[in-house]
């Protein structure tokens, strides 16, 4: 396995930028969020603020993704290219996946949104999938393995009723988008790397409504749920510290 690399204090404390910045522009998008508003709209929303923090949008180009966000609706589990041809509606859930890079240094959130109103079982899975993030991120400890974080994960989502996406998961994050380790969202607590002080992660719970299979579309990008029922996304970059574990991606205004 590809060495985990420990961040150093003054690498941290650019992370801590990046977060902020990645999260800035997520709730940007949340401000806008309406039925009638494309998903178009929000990647400008995204893109003006993170460029405005004299930061780089980290998805536009990413492997020729041709956006600033993802913006995934309703049975999209991931990865859902904007258009202006995607108009929100009452009841969609949407969830936004947003990367900055600044000054070399990559920040990475996401979060799932309700449009107007969305049906109880809607509004359950979204509640779900962002405790499973947050069970997740209170198991992970330092100088522990990492499979605490996805046994936590899959313990909550599946309590529920919900499914863990597979085929899909976190990573390790720096001065690259995706860095090792592989952060999953299911497994056994005792499973995976020990993960020491300074290792900063994006972890990204995928939960889906039924089976937990996906497909991908032809448009080569947009990741669908293969039962078509709804899949929601939360995404935190935290770092690990000696004394606990830190979120650097503040979306969340009630923390
Ligand atoms: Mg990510």
């Amino acid at each position: 396995m590809d060495m985990i690399k420990r961040k150093k204090p003054r690498d941290i404390r650019m992370m801590k930028q990046a977060g902020r910045i990645a999260s800035e522009a997520l709730l940007a998008v949340e401000d806008k969020i309406a039925p009638g508003v494309s998903t178009h709209e929000l990647d400008a929303a995204a893109r003006e603020t993170i460029l405005k923090a004299g930061a780089y949008p980290a998805f536009l180009g990413y492997e020729g993704f041709p956006a600033s966000i993802c913006a995934s609706i309703n049975e999209e589990v991931v990865h859902g290219i904007p258009s202006k041809e995607r108009v929100l509606k009452d009841g969609n859930i949407v969830g936004i996946d947003v990367g900055a890079v600044y000054k070399g240094y990559h920040g990475d959130n996401a979060k799932t949104y309700a449009v107007g109103n969305v049906k109880p079982q809607a509004a359950r899975l979204l509640k779900t999938t962002r405790e499973s993030l947050y069970c997740g991120i209170d198991a992970l400890k330092p100088n522990a393995p990492l499979g605490a974080y996805s046994h936590a994960v899959q313990t909550r989502a599946e309590s529920r009723g919900f499914s863990v996406v597979r085929v899909y998961a976190g990573h390790g994050i720096g001065k690259k988008l995706h860095e090792p380790p592989t952060v999953p969202n299911y497994g056994r607590p005792q499973d995976g790397p020990i993960l020491r002080p300074g290792t900063i992660l994006a972890v990204e719970p995928m939960i889906n409504e039924g089976v937990p299979d996906v497909e991908s579309l032809s448009d080569g990008w947009t990741v669908v749920t293969a039962d078509r029922k709804l899949s929601a996304h939360f995404e935190h970059t935290v770092v690990l510290l000696s004394d606990g574990v830190e979120i650097l991606t503040n979306w969340d205004q009630a923390l």
